[in-house]
């Protein structure tokens, strides 16, 4: 199974990198080479690519970082959970967790031309060896509880499913990770259940 990119923000599609699309998790970062897949796919290091990772690091320093951030990915679960049911509170220990963390690594400015051939002032990651490119995801972590609304971090409503997403439609009415998926095994089950004479 290849990582989904549907939680509409890096740090969801993080969590999101041990679904369980049949009750069982799937662990989809298992090793320092597919973590490193996950970061180039994810775009989270522009300047380069997995196999260049790899090649600079080797792959047990890989296999290291990827072990300390399946380990973040479960504590941020569970922080992103609690955050969200109470955005008010201190959490003093989790912000010295994350800043820890993105300290390990250093972001320079850089100036690019987007598409539309503007300007825009983005930030850059300084990786040295593999123990810093937690900064990295650490980062998003810190990046979606600063700038998301947290009741528009949702779950996905789907039986089962574990998937997490930011709801950007303007109703706020997101509720599936994905409309093919979940969204339709949920309008079979109701059309079932209108067929079974239940419903109400
Ligand atoms: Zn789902």
């Amino acid at each position: 199974m290849k990582p989904l990119f549907l939680g509409s923000h890096p740090a969801l599609d993080f969590l999101n990198t041990r679904p369980t699309p049949r009750g069982a998790p799937i662990e989809l970062v298992g090793d320092g080479t597919s973590f490193a897949a996950w970061l180039d796919d994810a775009r989270l290091l522009p300047a380069t690519t997995a196999s260049a990772l790899k090649r600079r690091f080797g792959a047990a320093a890989l296999d290291e970082a990827a072990a300390e951030a399946r380990d973040l990915r479960e504590w941020a679960r569970d922080w992103i959970a609690r955050w969200r049911d109470a955005p008010g509170g201190a959490y003093k220990t989790e912000l010295r967790r994350l800043n820890q963390l993105m300290a390990r690594a250093r972001c320079y400015p850089e100036l690019v031309i987007t598409k539309d051939a503007g300007f825009q002032l983005t930030d850059r990651w300084r990786i040295d060896s593999a123990d810093e490119l937690i900064a990295v995801v650490a980062a998003q972590i810190a990046s979606l509880v600063a700038t998301e609304e947290p009741a528009l971090v949702k779950r996905c409503a789907g039986p089962g499913c574990t998937l997490w997403f930011v709801d950007r439609t303007k109703a706020h009415s997101r509720l599936f990770c994905s409309a093919t998926v979940c969204g339709n095994r949920a309008k079979v089950a109701a059309f079932r259940e209108r067929q079974r004479g239940g419903g109400d």
